[in-house]
């Protein structure tokens, strides 16, 4: 994850997805979003039944991350974690595919990478996508101690929160799979080992490794799903999330259910009413590349990161909210079970 901290960098990025945004209004590939946002009244969210969510189990499923030390790839931390989350995405879903890559860094180095995804009635053709990154980052080039910024982050909230979420959501759904319709959980890697500040490098590419190798190498021949939901730091002690506009553009059906269903469900003050400025994500290669329309859920504070401990050394299970995870999970799964099919 990263956000365009100096005001050249920010233009950089602007400019050229202004520019796309409208060739692709012009090509006229807004159409192939999920529909109108108004065709989204009329579900009674609050009376949607969803399975029940143990926030205390995605608690421990961050702790359990957090464990293994740091999921830099190529560690031991980061192998441990990989077949500790694979065995365990294997209790509850049908098929678990590991995909293996390598990556060339911003340095050249060459890493290991491995996608995670673990699937639920894989045999389903319409399918539903959440996915999040797995990966820790290597350097805290945000930490206020700049002695630090060669030191690792925990990434208990960049990182380890959304593969929470997933991992909970697939126990809790598999109890009560959602009916034609198969669930995809995707775990990038290498998401998060991007150019450092102190590199004097800069290239938006040297992000996403992950995702961008699946948009280009799908885990299955021809995968498409109707629609994708990415979850990135959504486990601070005061969530906030906004309408970022890669999402918006590429999905702005999913963005006016997703904001409305928590709007109903008394979290109009978390899933802000606000539309802020691109970022660069997962869903940026996804949206771009894959056909998928997919909404980033992410952390944005107000401020100019995206939350108070981002890529330093203090973003540890301090950081952290059971109950943040839990009302995130809520959301994804009302829109989920109560907008399948009509959310297309
Ligand atoms: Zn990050």
């Amino acid at each position: 994850m990263k956000v365009e901290s100096g005001r050249s960098r920010l233009s950089t990025f602007h400019f050229p997805l202004s520019v796309l945004f409208l060739l692709l209004l012009l090509a006229g590939c807004k159409q192939s979003g999920p529909e109108a946002p108004a065709e989204a009244k009329g579900v009674d969210y609050t009376r949607v039944e969803v399975p029940t969510f143990s926030a205390d189990s995605a608690y421990a499923y961050v702790e359990a991350q957090l464990a293994f030390g740091n999921r830099i790839p190529g560690s031991k931390g980061w192998q441990q974690c990989a077949e500790w989350l694979t065995g365990r995405m294997a209790r509850w879903c049908d098929t678990v595919v590991v995909q293996d890559f390598q990556a060339t860094l911003w340095n050249q180095s060459t890493v290991p990478g491995k996608n995670i995804v673990a699937s639920l009635n894989p045999a389903a053709e319409k399918r539903i996508l959440l996915a999040a990154h797995w990966d820790s980052r290597s350097w805290a080039d945000h930490d206020p101690d700049s002695d630090l910024h060669r030191s690792p982050v925990p990434g208990a909230n960049d990182g380890a929160s959304g593969v929470a979420v997933l991992m909970e959501m697939a126990r809790a759904m598999s109890q009560m799979p959602p009916e034609g319709v198969g669930v995809d959980f995707l775990f990038f890697d290498v998401e998060d080992q991007g150019a450092p500040e102190w590199s004097e490098v800069y290239d938006e590419d040297t992000w996403c490794k992950g995702s961008q190798h699946w948009v280009r190498q799908r885990h299955v021949p021809f995968y498409t799903a109707v629609y994708g939901i990415l979850f990135d730091m959504v486990g601070t002690q005061q969530p906030r999330f906004t309408k970022e506009q890669i999402s918006r553009n590429y999905a702005p059906g999913l963005v006016a259910k997703l904001w409305g269903a928590a709007k109903a469900l008394g979290y109009g003050d978390i899933f802000v009413d606000q539309n802020t400025d691109p970022i660069l994500d997962d869903h940026y290669y996804v949206n771009r590349l894959s056909g998928i329309p997919m909404v980033d859920i992410v952390q944005n504070s107000g401020t100019t990161s995206f939350f108070q401990h981002w890529h330093t050394t203090t973003d540890d299970l301090d950081a952290v909210s059971a109950e943040s995870l839990r009302l995130v999970a809520e959301v994804t799964m009302k829109v989920l079970y109560g907008d399948y099919p009509a959310v297309r």
